[in-house]
């Protein structure tokens, strides 16, 4: 999400007249986009734009602006810790941002803009992406859930869909200028139109099911992901339309968290770990190809060996393709900064280590049986680590590794597997 709000504010810049710099020593304007997620992600964000405070008094004229969940955390206050910045924005007011900066130029003062966290965005379609076969496209904004540990509805505000002309608009532009795949983003895909009213629609009406079967009808468009879907709203209705939608991914992102349920209670997660696997086998049931990946948070507060057990035997039993794993650290004002951090450092990295080498196991197992499949990659270029080859991604989201040429970037091949890694499928054209 962040990326694509990234790409979002520098289409509207180059549309308003501005280029970009190829070096942040040459720019005239840095902008940082910011996570709040997790406090390492802050404090390195802090470090960051300090580290610009020789290069601002050699260059009094540059200009430093934030943007992202950070900026809208911390509203006015983040001036006392950044008082190098010209401007501070949160997600809801992104759109503003060449208003703000031409403001600036010619008034020289120092704009926070954060006022727009509940608001729908303008609907601006900037022609800038950054790549030029796959596209984000955002479906909504903000968060209604409210799990414990999660800052994301204090920033970005309550859940709102975007009206799906609009979204349909956006990837029937996108297939007119060559793009093949688009991945439709949202703090919580599943749920999309429940909330909002979708200009005179609801979600009886229209569903994110019907979402995905009009964007599957787009012309030009080859493949649809999605994420995140939260565990809650994922329903069989969706597994069928994953099923027999040809276009849409096999590939569930579904975060688990954790797999004890009293910690699932305190996270606020609204599913019990049985209720979890329940899901996973009802989309294996529908997908049976499909792949499934999560986040896990190890060392949130009050967990015992006992609760990270059941973690690691959720991780055993349900064998994930892929797992995001973190070492909980508390998100003022998220409900659960006010409960004791009480499992301590040294444990909770022991924890994620511990997960970290059972899920390479697990992804390699995975892996292995795929040897000698051949599968649709949609690639992306030139591998970054060994010449000569090339990367790209089957359907189910896996990296794939293989001799090719430039010709094929962009274009969907079929790719022989031959050897894997728990993280990449190595193979040959076929
Ligand atoms: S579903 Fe939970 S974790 Fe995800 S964005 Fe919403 S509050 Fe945060």
């Amino acid at each position: 999400m962040s990326f694509r709000d990234s790409e979002f504010v520098t289409g509207l810049l180059l549309d308003s007249g501005f280029a970009l710099a190829d070096s942040m020593e040459n720019a005239d304007i840095i902008i940082f986009n910011s996570c709040s997620v997790r406090k390492h992600a802050e404090d390195r964000l802090i470090s960051n734009i300090s580290d610009l405070k020789l290069l601002k008094k050699r260059r009094p004229g540059l200009i430093i602006g934030l943007m992202g969940c950070t900026a809208q955390s911390y509203k006015s206050k983040i001036l006392e810790r950044l008082p190098i910045l010209d401007f501070s924005c949160g997600p809801g007011n992104e759109s503003d941002i060449p208003g703000i900066i031409k403001d600036i130029l010619e008034n020289r003062g120092i704009i926070v803009a954060t006022d727009k966290i509940d608001q729908m965005r303008p609907e601006l379609f900037p022609a800038y992406r950054e790549d030029r076969y796959k596209a984000y496209v955002s479906i909504g904004e903000g968060c209604n859930n409210f799990c414990s540990y999660c800052i994301v509805p204090y920033v970005r505000g309550r859940e709102r869909s975007r009206v799906a002309k609009d979204i349909i608009k956006e990837v029937k532009d996108l297939a007119g200028r060559g793009f093949k795949e688009v991945m439709l983003l949202g703090q919580n895909v599943n749920s999309y139109g429940k909330v909002t009213s979708l200009a005179g629609l609801n979600a009886k009406t229209y569903n994110f099911v019907h979402l995905l079967e009009d964007i599957n009808s787009i012309k030009g468009i080859e493949r649809i992901r999605f994420m995140t879907s939260h565990p809650k709203d994922a329903s069989t209705e969706l597994f069928k339309a994953m099923r027999d939608l040809e276009k849409v991914c096999e590939h569930l992102h579904l975060p688990l968290q954790s797999g004890s349920d009293r910690i699932l209670k305190l996270m606020n997660r609204s599913y019990t770990a049985k209720k979890y696997m329940k899901t996973v086998e009802e989309y294996r049931k529908y997908v049976s190809v499909g792949s499934v990946t999560t986040d896990i948070i190890v060392g949130f507060p009050s967990e015992t060996k006992n609760d990270f057990g059941k973690t690691v035997k959720m991780i055993k039993d349900i064998e994930f393709d892929g797992a995001y794993m973190f070492k909980y650290s508390p998100r003022p004002p998220a409900k659960s900064s006010g409960l004791k951090d009480s499992v301590s450092r040294e444990d909770k990295e022991k924890r994620l280590e511990a997960l970290i080498n059972l899920q390479c196991e697990i992804s390699l197992k995975r892996n292995e049986l795929l040897t000698g499949k051949v599968f649709d990659v949609l690639v992306d270029g030139e591998n970054k680590r060994e010449a000569s080859k090339f990367t790209g991604r089957t359907g189910t989201n896996k990296v794939a590794v293989f001799d090719g040429s430039k010709d094929m970037i962009g274009r969907i091949v079929g790719v022989k597997i031959e050897s894997v890694t728990p993280h990449a499928l190595k193979g040959r054209v076929v």
